[in-house]
């Protein structure tokens, strides 16, 4: 019997539009912890995941404390700054540029996938690479404003050049709203899509573990049209959803995905990669 990686290979192939959906779990081998996977942050540390759910209504009440905070205080991820892409982003890349993968949607803030060299990419939740007017969305790179020196000015909250509006992290805090340029683009990559790969997340993250689901959604409805002659179907009839994973998830559970590959991203997508590459042959 077809092993799990060749047939996502073959399934991958076989797409006309596949995306990736990525969370926390792509990137702990790159040193950077998750919040939910066995040795999570909040797994371990209840605490941290009840003031991260307050962290945004201290900058909407004093956005100068907030960044005061960000500035002095410890990352709670470590230092996102000094890690690396590791396999499992460089087999992404090489599965774009093969013309496969058409887009990765991330959930993670960490920048990985760009500095790995992803070009397609929505960064659902923001990156800690970039900094975003709350008024216009404008994304800015943090060294366009001298942080350090408006903190010592009493200036900060740093104010967009355009607007004139609060400038935050372009990270999304728990309570605040997904930027809509992005969600719209989220949703589109969704609707197209006829392959979802999804990799390391525990998909319990709303709204972004809607797209899952919102992609087996819109086909069911689909096909049903289709089957009751209610008209043509613009889209593929069924999507492919693939979960990588140390574990099962509730998309698992739920059988919203077709099958779950157990293991790390970082070994599963290189060798999806390698079976891709020997079926072209
Ligand atoms: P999560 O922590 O809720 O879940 C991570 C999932 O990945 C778990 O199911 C875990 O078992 C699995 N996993 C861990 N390591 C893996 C590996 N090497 N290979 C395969 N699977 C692995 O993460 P989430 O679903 O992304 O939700 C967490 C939220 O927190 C996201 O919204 C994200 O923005 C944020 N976050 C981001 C980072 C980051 O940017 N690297 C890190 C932690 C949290």
């Amino acid at each position: 019997m077809e092993n799990l990686i060749e047939r996502a290979a073959r399934d991958l192939l076989n797409s006309r539009y596949a995306i990736a959906l990525t969370g926390a779990g792509m990137s702990t081998e790159s040193g950077i912890p998750d919040f939910r996977g066995p040795s999570g942050i909040w797994t371990k540390n209840p605490e941290a995941e009840r003031k991260a759910y307050r962290s945004y209504e201290t900058f909407l009440h004093d956005p100068r404390k907030w960044w005061e905070e960000r500035l002095t205080g410890p990352n709670l991820l470590g230092d996102l700054a000094g890690a690396a892409p590791n396999a499992g982003h460089r087999a992404l890349v090489e599965l774009e540029k093969a013309g496969i993968l058409k887009c990765v949607i991330t959930q993670n803030i960490d920048g990985l996938h760009e500095k790995a060299g992803t070009s397609k990419l929505l960064e659902y939740h923001g990156s800690v690479l970039k900094l975003r007017c709350i008024h216009c969305t404008l994304r800015f790179r943090p060294h366009e404003f001298d942080l350090k020196k408006l903190m010592s000015e009493g200036k900060l909250p740093p104010r967009c050049p355009y607007c004139q509006g609060i400038v935050k992290t372009d990270t999304v805090a728990f309570g605040e709203s997904i930027p809509q340029d992005v969600a719209d683009m989220s949703l589109e990559e969704v609707w197209k899509c006829d392959l979802m790969l999804i990799c390391g997340t525990s998909a319990v993250v709303y709204p972004f573990a809607n797209l899952p689901r919102i992609a087996r959604q819109s086909r069911y409805e689909d096909h049903w049209k289709a089957e009751a002659g209610l008209g043509a179907v613009a889209s593929s009839p069924s999507v492919k959803i693939i979960e990588i994973n140390g574990e099962p998830t509730p998309l698992t559970a739920e059988g919203i995905s077709d099958y779950i590959i157990t293991g790390k991203t970082g070994e599963i997508l290189p060798q999806i990669v390698e079976a891709v590459k020997k079926l072209k042959k």
